[in-house]
């Protein structure tokens, strides 16, 4: 595996694969990598001949009052554990590196961001969108990898990608979850023990209301089914948004045939925690 931490030489590697006829799959992740990046990695090496992961802590996709800082980061375990799943280069820029000076044009998301966190973390999607801008170029992938863990970022990424005609495919990753359910996270480190064992409520909340969907149809009953049994709970926690929309629109459901998210982010003491179900073929 090579690790390359600056654009020149990044460049250099790339343009010898590409010369020699090798597809390119792109994993962006801000680190602490877990099972959910690593099933992004086994899909990326099954379908191209090489894989570039990046690791970076996008500040431009972080608030104020966000978790920048704190973000979890460990280096030497993120390397170890790429090096033994497939990465051929694992880049690891600086901020530095990426935003060496101010912007001249910026990227605005337009459309897929009026809810969720889209509303609640202003300029995130901007962030993302910028970031994945400058990697998609550096990296020139035939594929990028995105989990629909994060089902905003992959409607969002998508409608980018579709609009400035990025040559390349998405691909959209099942969300990897723990053994009694809770999506992996690189934030989870953050639960305390008992907010642990009460975590796995959010995915078992989603999987009955998926079914209701399909049975009950009525939007206000399904959401307060699910926050009736989050708060069961005796771990204090707050619901900061639980809805469904049409997929991937983001807008209200009209149709109830056509695809359905619904989205979920708790705040526990110090672990913000996201999940979803999407229901009907995407
Ligand atoms: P992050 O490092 O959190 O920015 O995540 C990097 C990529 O890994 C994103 O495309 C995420 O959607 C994806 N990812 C994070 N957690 C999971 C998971 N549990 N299962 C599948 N993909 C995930």
């Amino acid at each position: 595996m090579k690790i390359i931490r600056d654009i020149e030489t990044l460049k250099l590697a790339i343009a010898l694969h590409k010369k020699n006829g090798r597809t390119i799959g792109f994993v962006p992740t801000m680190g602490y990598l877990h099972e959910g990046h690593l099933a992004l990695a086994k899909a990326a090496n099954e379908e191209n001949d090489v894989v570039v992961m990046s690791i970076f802590v996008n500040p431009t996709q972080f608030g104020p009052t966000e978790d920048f800082e704190s973000y979890p980061r460990d280096e030497m375990r993120d390397k170890s554990f790429a090096e033994e799943h497939g990465i051929d280069i694992l880049f690891l820029p600086s901020v530095e590196m990426m935003y060496p000076d101010r912007l001249t044009a910026t990227i605005h998301a337009k459309r897929r961001v009026s809810v969720l966190d889209g509303a609640l973390r202003e300029g995130h999607f901007d962030g993302v969108l910028t970031v994945l801008a400058k990697f998609f170029h550096l990296v020139q992938p035939d594929s990028a990898y995105f989990g629909q863990k994060d089902a905003q970022q992959v409607a969002v990424v998508q409608g980018f990608v579709a609009d400035y005609f990025f040559p390349l495919v998405i691909r959209i990753i099942p969300t990897v979850r723990e053994e009694d359910g809770l999506a992996k996270s690189s934030r989870n480190v953050y639960l305390t023990e008992q907010e642990r064992k009460e975590a796995s409520t959010i995915h078992e909340a989603l999987l009955k209301a998926r079914n209701e969907v399909v049975e009950l149809r009525d939007q206000a009953g399904i959401l307060a089914n699910i926050r009736t049994i989050i708060n069961r709970n005796r771990s204090h926690k707050k619901i900061v948004y639980l809805d469904m929309y049409q997929y991937p629109s983001f807008e209200a459901i009209e149709d109830w045939e056509k695809p359905i998210v619904i989205a979920i982010c708790v705040q526990y003491s110090k672990a913000r925690l996201i999940d979803n179900e999407i229901i009907g073929g995407v």
